[in-house]
């Protein structure tokens, strides 16, 4: 075995880590040839002073706490994250782990085992600070959105009625009498396209969670979109669905929009609809299927960006329709995708998380108060 010692030396020594041995009163008493390329130290430099020196004033505490807990229990290691001033100023991010080897013959001391852990978090902060970047840029463009709609909805209503007053009020030439009806239909389609804007940027703000039974909500999207599934002749089912925690608005609106599309981009044959769920782990994947005209592999994640629209001009829409269901379903912590074969159909499923014993408890307690 004394041969090893040697090799445990020279593999000490060559580590790229820092490896230093201290004292229970965190004095460094040993420190590897890396110290000095992590630190900036040479290991000379480093003996004698307390490890808590060079750390971040704000690291100190939490150090502190690891330094007691692992001299409370020998051997056993703990690991933790802090910033260690390197030698030319700068704190890095490190990786300590300390082992507690007091009683073993051999080291009779702490081992603190040091890695360089800088590119990895400044990744992570980086990756931290585009994600809050982002989002505040969103909530700016939202509120920009919802502004300029919202001042875009009285000019819009003046050109709409004054063009509809010259078509009533005016003996018009049938090539004027054309252009007035050009302005109307095209003052109403924008109308429309402003209010779903505006309704996409106040989409997403927090509604308050309640019990809501899918099956009911399902039903009312389906009342409220009686005039369009009478007139296209669709077949819809709505098979047992749960009752979740959510927003019972959010949920009408989002199988509104779903059930909506399915019923606009129909294919050749009588329109088909399923809604139906399925439990998934800790959460319910909810599916609304149809036999419509499906989506490519490269369209099915930008469908659910704002504004994107498919070769589907001759059906109505302002493209939002999917955004805002991608809002309302993330905003209540789902996912919502789409699985599709071109022109056999598509199912948009989208997940909600399921309660402990949700639906059961649900449907007694309401049954029991109706
Ligand atoms: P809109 O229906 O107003 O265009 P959506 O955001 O609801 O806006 O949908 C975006 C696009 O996704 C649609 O224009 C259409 O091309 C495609 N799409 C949506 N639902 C379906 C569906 N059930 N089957 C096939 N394509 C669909």
């Amino acid at each position: 075995m004394a041969a090893s010692f040697q090799g445990f030396r020279s593999l000490v020594e060559n580590s790229p880590d820092a490896i230093s041995l201290i004292n229970p009163e965190g004095r460094i008493l040993y420190g590897s040839a890396s110290t000095a390329k992590i630190f900036g130290y040479r290991p000379e430099e480093m003996v004698g002073r307390s490890c808590l020196d060079l750390m971040h004033p704000e690291d100190r505490e939490p150090s502190t706490r690891a330094l007691k807990a692992v001299l409370a229990e020998p051997k056993g290691p703990c690991q933790w994250n802090l910033r260690v001033r390197h030698k030319d100023g700068n704190y890095r991010w490190i990786e300590s782990t300390v082992t507690n080897l007091l009683l073993e013959l051999e080291v009779r001391a702490i081992v603190l085992h040091q890695r360089d852990i800088q590119a990895r978090k400044a990744s992570e902060l980086e990756n931290q600070r585009r994600a809050e970047e982002l989002a505040s840029s969103n909530l700016r463009l939202e509120e920009f959105a919802h502004q300029v709609a919202h001042d875009l909805r009285e000019p819009l209503l003046t050109v709409s009625l004054y063009a509809q007053l010259l078509l009533r009020k005016t003996k018009l030439e049938p090539e004027a009498q054309k252009m007035a009806e050009t302005i109307v239909n095209g003052a109403t389609g924008m109308a429309t396209l402003v209010e779903s804007l505006l309704s996409f940027a106040d989409t997403g703000r927090p509604d308050a969670l309640q019990w809501v039974d899918l099956e009911l909500a399902a039903a009312a999207a389906m009342q409220n979109l009686a005039i369009s599934v009478e007139a296209s002749g669709a077949t819809v089912s709505i098979d047992r669905l749960p009752v979740v925690r959510g927003s019972e608005i959010h949920l009408v609106r989002i199988f509104q929009n779903l059930i909506g599309n399915a019923l606009k981009y129909r294919g050749e044959r009588p329109i088909e609809i399923s809604v139906n769920g399925e439990r998934r782990g800790p959460s319910w994947v909810i599916r609304v299927e149809d036999n419509g005209v499906g989506v490519t592999a490269e369209n099915r994640t930008r469908i659910f960006a704002p504004f994107v629209r498919l070769a589907h001009k001759e059906v109505p829409g302002t493209g939002l329709g999917l955004a805002v269901c991608k809002k309302l379903v993330e905003g209540q912590g789902g996912t919502i995708w789409v699985e599709s074969k071109l022109g056999s159909g598509s199912a948009f499923c989208f997940t909600i998380a399921a309660e402990q014993e949700d639906s059961l408890i649900a449907r007694i307690s309401r049954s029991s108060v109706v």
